[in-house]
């Protein structure tokens, strides 16, 4: 049973410094150091540096050691995981998160406030919301949909930041002092929560490893690990503490490129698919770099290929869904795998592959929509393209585009549409190309088209009706068709209608416009929802001109219509 204990001291780690928690939870008064906590009697026990200690109440049991064998087999190692990602958020903040939002409260603070890439906004916001005391946090814009869901559910004081994390944490540092606030973050009560992870590694007699593989970012989950080792060997329970190996992704590694200068060093701008580790500044570099030193450790980076790999291979392998930063440690075992040979290794897969689903969808070809028939969905199977999207997997996308496999029918469509496309001067990019495969892998390809659009002119005045001419070819007879209409849609919509509404009643129920492209040539989707008084039809279509787009909607719709 983990102990609440007042005896102890904030010391700081560059020169020693004594600091009162009443005056500062974060960076020591006197030189700025970091901070840690410090007890004063050696003992195997969890001890957290709170007068009483609620047992956390959204942790129902802990994180799994996982015995990874068929990794093992492959790399011939003892591999095995402990599972992070299964805490009540989905990443193992929630250790600190808890201890640092009691804390809070210990000190009475009115309000928690916290700088976070989202899965410490999404955690500390949890706990926040349990032990009810009102949250801040500050995140970058490119938070992800997931983290940033989870910080809503919890009720938190949501501030969105232009900028990277950095620029979030320095605000949030100058809002902290505004107010009775408590900072939240990598920081020294933080780290006694994660600790947690090695005492829990130990009653599940996971301590006798060799090398433990960490993600970093802060560094803070790191040095908290090592803390965790450290007291239960001066507390008797382990005799050996492992060897340290410290990941980061090469677009992204203040912490790496420090161990080898031997001292701290700042980026000015990080990239990465691992947003969770992307962090210029990092906090505890002085902790990762002794903990490295006095295990005899190792700081490896991979390249964001690297981490796409593991990700999958975690995930195909043994089953485990990891966010990318939580895929560092395989990704590191991979490409050392000749260090890591017979040696008894644990990887820490810090977050759940839920929190990031973008990162799937961004390096895998997104299926087509069928309508539900079943000749069209074994046509499809026979096309190769599900082949082809399970081998996209991290690939540039261009080579299998061009391999494609269609029909021919659908080929001939896909090269129509292709000539009138590359007519206006436009080359798709692969997300419009991907688009446009999608609607004609779903098209008939022998539709009989009652009327075609040859021409059209439109009159705009900027107050007032649109006029819109339409030239219409009606089975090799020539028809002009004039109508007004509130915008160019509905006027050229109303024009073709009034001739074409002789021969087959339509009504415009709906009508969707998707952008595919920020730029001014994009390609425009269209979608139609039509109507008479028994049916509805949907149709699509796609051009760099939305007018276009509109018209080839309508008249493929009047086609199914008249076909059905
Ligand atoms: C925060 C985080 C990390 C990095 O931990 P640090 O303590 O910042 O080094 C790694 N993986 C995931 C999923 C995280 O959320
Ligand atoms: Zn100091």
């Amino acid at each position: 049973m983990p102990n609440a204990t007042t005896d102890y001291q904030l010391k700081c780690v560059a020169n020693g410094h004594l600091n009162s928690e009443e005056k500062t939870t974060t960076y020591c008064s006197e030189c700025d150091s970091v901070l840690r906590v410090v007890y004063n009697s050696p003992s195997g026990d969890l001890k957290y540096p709170l007068q009483q200690l609620v047992p956390d109440p959204l942790k129902t049991h802990p994180t799994a050691l996982k015995k990874l064998d068929r990794l093992s087999d492959t790399y011939n190692a003892d591999l095995s995981a402990k599972l992070e990602f299964q805490h009540p958020t989905g990443c193992f903040k929630d250790r600190g998160s808890y201890i640092e939002v009691q804390k809070a409260l210990e000190l009475n603070a009115d309000a928690i406030c916290l700088a976070s890439t989202g899965n410490m906004a999404a955690s500390v916001a949890a706990y926040a919301c349990y032990f009810n005391i009102p949250c801040f946090v500050f995140v970058p814009e490119k938070t992800t949909e997931a983290k940033l869901a989870q910080a809503t559910i919890f009720d938190a004081n949501i501030i969105r930041i232009k900028g990277s994390f950095s620029t979030c944490e320095q605000l949030c540092r100058q809002f902290a002092k505004s107010g009775n606030y408590y900072l939240a973050g990598d920081f020294v009560f933080r780290e006694e929560g994660q600790k947690s992870f090695s005492y829990e590694l130990f009653e599940q007699g996971g301590t006798d490893v060799e090398y433990i593989l960490i993600p970093i970012g802060c560094g803070t989950n790191f040095s908290a690990i090592f803390k965790g080792f450290q007291e239960m060997k001066e507390g008797g329970l382990i005799d050996q503490i492992p060897k340290f190996v410290a990941i980061q992704p090469d677009q992204s590694s203040p912490v790496v490129e420090g161990i080898f200068k031997k001292e701290k060093i700042v980026k000015d701008q990080v990239q990465t698919m691992a947003s969770s580790v992307a962090v210029p500044d990092p906090v505890d570099f002085y902790k990762v770099l002794e903990a490295i030193d006095q295990t005899d450790g190792m700081a490896v980076t991979v390249t964001e290929d690297e981490i796409l790999d593991a990700l999958k291979e975690l995930a195909v392998v043994e089953g485990h869904f990891v966010e990318p930063a939580g895929a560092l440690p395989l990704a590191a075992l991979k490409k050392h795998k000749d260090t890591f040979k017979n040696k008894k290794c644990l990887l820490v897969t810090t977050g759940s592959g839920f929190k990031d689903t973008k990162v799937v969808t961004k390096h895998s070809l997104t299926s087509p929509v069928l309508s539900p028939d079943l000749n069209k969905v074994i046509k499809y199977i026979n096309s190769g393209f599900i082949g082809m999207q399970k081998e996209s997997w991290g690939k540039s996308r261009d080579t299998f585009m061009a391999n494609l496999k269609m029909d021919e029918e659908h080929e001939k469509l896909y090269n129509q549409y292709m000539s009138k496309i590359n007519k206006k001067g436009k080359t798709l990019s692969n997300n419009e190309i991907e688009a446009l495969q999608s609607l004609i892998f779903d098209e008939d390809a022998d539709l009989d088209y009652p009327v075609e659009v040859l021409d059209y002119k439109l009159t705009m005045r900027k107050h007032g009706l649109v006029h819109a001419e339409v030239k219409l070819d009606q089975q090799g007879q020539e028809i002009i068709s004039e109508a007004k209409g509130v915008g160019p849609i509905d006027a050229i919509l109303s024009a073709i209608r009034s001739h074409t509404d002789n021969v087959f009643p339509l009504e415009v129920d709906n009508h969707e416009v998707d952008i595919l492209s920020p730029d001014t040539d994009s390609l425009v989707m269209v979608t139609l929802t039509l109507s008479n008084s028994e049916q509805q039809w949907i149709s699509k279509a796609a051009s760099p001109d939305t007018l276009e787009a509109v018209i080839q909607a309508f008249t493929k719709g009047l086609a199914i219509a008249m076909k059905s």
